[in-house]
């Protein structure tokens, strides 16, 4: 798994508390959400498989 320094949705840097990193649902690759895209339920795209997610 990749390390993931920025949200995938917004590629804002993933510095504060309530930001989380977990693998894609289908490849694995590392996928991170800022806390204001998961508070906003913004979906997530993988940048390797192209899996889009809530
Ligand atoms: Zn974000
Ligand atoms: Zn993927």
């Amino acid at each position: 798994m990749t390390k993931v320094d920025n949200c995938t949705t917004c590629g804002k840097n993933l510095v504060e508390d309530g930001n989380v990193r977990f693998p894609c649902p289908k490849c694995g690759e590392g996928i991170g959400r800022c806390q204001s895209c998961r508070v906003l339920a913004n979906t997530y795209e993988c940048t390797k498989c192209g899996f889009v997610g809530p």
